[in-house]
């Protein structure tokens, strides 16, 4: 994963790095580093840790000068210490290298460059490929752009690389297969990083590198743009950014996902804005309206996703079988990949990812255009490989998602979702006309509910003091909710690291009620709509057995109340739409119980948020 900036212009670069860097470690926390260029020399400082560990190494050396590359590293080879943090530094000392991704065939490599005499300090990969650089460089007495060329051709894997050359310093050369990498063109500078928010104040115009792509960003000359495998030049394609400064700034709360938790109104008002016409009966996707045939023909459709997103598919998956009764599959996105599915030309494949950079989701997304699927990304992040990769797509349209830990991204994804599947409902006549427009009713006015679901704030605060200390949990839902169970636990596992799993509330009785005891707290969704009655057996079931029962309900419910040891009360709304409101008070427990554990909730330990290797 990593994320990479560099800079080359007329400014300070290291503030530049450094601030980039703060704004990238979404993608990976284990160790950063930095390097300056100061007119004569390279200063480079790194260390395991954080950028803020970072700023105080940094504080050693000079770091003045006008080109600059940093990292923010999620380990993939060695451990995280000092000696593999990037950058790294070739045997000459001539070469520095930043790297996102992995060099697969790193090993057969290394052995050759040791054969030849090359010495290497660190585990990783990286330290393989800028050696591997060097050697062609000198071997075939190359320029720096055609020797990172020569070498890219010669390794297997992924990568976004800066590489700069000491004996070359007005030039940084960039490159990516895989990882993704986004160019800022500025007035007389260039900025290159692995997604555009650490230029975001300095320029709006962007290149996003497409895979087996190389730049060379040179001082004061114009922007060279190549294919790695032929040479062939490319026209750069500059696009105007859509993000903000405000936007991926923590805008007075105290935590990225807090912020991003509270977005989710105005947010998903932003996801359906211009698509969805209560008052016309009318839903408008252009993505959808131009491929609505390929939609309504299809056998099948197979969503492919990872994590938040999966859970998403699965939401998804109830919401298409029962609107528009086409049949539904959901796979993990790293077993669909590696497992020879089947796939016919009349499948509809929907690939969902918040980044649009997830491996093995692009992966699976290759293979279901090799067999002649047509493909429908959703993703949130505009110009991300997944829109460029797919056939057609929908954007969420929920704004940078900087929490690691996914909570807007999920709601805007079931809404995109949910929308696509009332539109080929209506088209196929499988739901009637006053369920349509019942539905469309309701999602124009869920962003209020999500509202008052946020209001629920201070008592979800009140039981995470209560549960702060447990060891594990469990989430129980059914129909619709089973998903959000799912999710819920999935949340409270990334950033409490309590132990939790969620599952149909009917499982129950084949396996998990062993678990049962008055030290498990048991979080049931039981709103009035959908099988009520039957969660409400379920919760007996759970009393009977001294559970300790936090129950999320409809306003007004009595029932669940009498039984429960703790209720949270959300707005009523369709069985189909309430997961978009029974997830929230789980998103604010979850990120409570974390807070109050002393977590760092916008940076769990080992995770990062865009998952670019396998
Ligand atoms: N493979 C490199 C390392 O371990 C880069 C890691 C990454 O991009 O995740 O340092």
């Amino acid at each position: 994963m990593c994320g990479i900036v560099g800079y080359i212009g007329h400014r300070e670069a290291y503030p530049i790095v450094i601030k980039g860097l703060k704004r990238l470690e979404y993608r990976g926390y284990d160790s950063a580093g930095v390097m300056v260029y100061d007119g004569t020399s390279v200063k480079l400082s790194k260390t395991k840790g954080k950028v803020s560990d970072l700023e105080a190494k940094a504080k050693e050396i000079t770091t003045t000068g006008t080109i600059g590359i940093g990292h923010t590293r999620w380990a993939t080879h060695g451990v995280p210490n000092d000696v593999n943090s990037h950058p790294h530094v070739s045997n000459s000392g001539d070469l520095v290298i930043i790297h996102n991704g992995i060099i697969e065939n790193y090993e057969p490599l290394k052995k050759e460059l040791i054969k030849r005499g090359y010495k290497f300090h660190s585990d990783t990969d990286t330290e393989v490929l800028v050696n591997l650089i060097e050697e062609v460089q000198k071997k075939e007495n190359l320029k720096l752009g055609k020797a990172v060329q020569v070498a890219l051709n010669q390794v297997v894997g992924a990568y976004a690389i800066c590489v700069f050359d000491k004996k070359k310093p007005d030039e940084i050369v960039a490159a990516r297969l895989g990882s993704p990498l986004a160019i800022g063109v500025g007035k007389d500078e260039f900025f290159v990083a692995s997604d555009a928010s650490p230029f975001i104040e300095y320029t709006s115009n962007a290149i996003y590198l497409e895979d087996e792509e190389m730049a060379v960003v040179r001082l004061n000359k114009p922007l060279k743009i190549r294919k790695i495998k032929d040479d062939s030049l490319v026209d750069p394609y500059v696009q105007e950014l859509q993000m903000n400064l405000e936007q991926i700034e923590k805008g007075g709360y105290d935590h990225f996902m807090l912020k991003e938790i509270y977005e989710q109104p105005s947010v998903i008002k932003d996801t359906y804005r211009g698509r969805l016409h209560a008052n016309e009966g009318l839903i408008q996707m252009a993505g959808v309206e131009d491929n609505l045939e390929k939609f309504l023909n299809a056998d099948r459709i197979l969503i492919v996703a990872c994590g938040t997103s999966w859970h998403a598919g699965l939401v998804a998956e109830y919401i298409f079988e029962e609107f528009t009764r086409i049949p539904v599959e959901v796979e993990y996105a790293s077993e669909f990949r590696y497992r020879n599915p089947i796939i016919n030309p009349g499948d509809v494949v929907i690939p969902i990812s918040q980044s649009g950079e997830t491996a093995d989701t692009l992966a699976a997304i290759k293979l279901a255009k090799e067999k002649g699927a047509f493909v429908f990304g959703v993703c949130n992040v505009v110009g991300s490989s997944i829109s460029r990769e797919t056939h057609a797509g929908a954007y969420t349209h929920a704004g940078p998602e900087i929490g690691v830990a996914s909570t807007k991204a999920f709601t805007t994804q079931i809404t995109v979702l949910t929308m696509i599947a009332l539109r080929l409902a209506k088209a196929k006549g499988t739901l009637s006309n006053s369920d349509f427009h019942r539905y469309l009713q309701e999602l124009e006015i869920i962003p209020e509910k999500v509202q008052e679901a946020l209001e629920t704030n201070d008592v979800t605060k009140t039981i995470a003091a209560k549960f702060k200390d447990s060891t594990n949990c469990l989430y129980l839902g059914r129909g619709y909710n089973f998903p959000v169970a799912l999710e819920g636990a999935l949340k409270l596992k990334e950033i409490s690291y309590i132990h939790a799993e969620g599952y149909p509330a009917a499982e129950m009785k084949h396996g998990p009620i062993a678990l049962i005891d008055e030290h498990m707290p048991v979080i049931v969704i039981a709103p009035k709509q959908g099988h009520y009655d039957k969660v409400v057996s379920n919760i007996q079931e759970i009393k009977s057995r001294s559970g300790k029962i936090i129950a999320v309900v409809t306003k007004g419910d009595t029932q669940v109340r009498e039984l429960a040891d703790y209720v949270i009360e959300i707005p009523d709304t369709s069985d189909a739409l309430s997961p978009l409101l029974t997830t929230i008070p789980l998103q604010l427990l979850s990120y409570h119980i974390a807070v109050m554990r002393g977590c760092n909730v916008d940076q769990p330990r080992n995770l990062a948020k865009s998952v670019t290797v396998e």
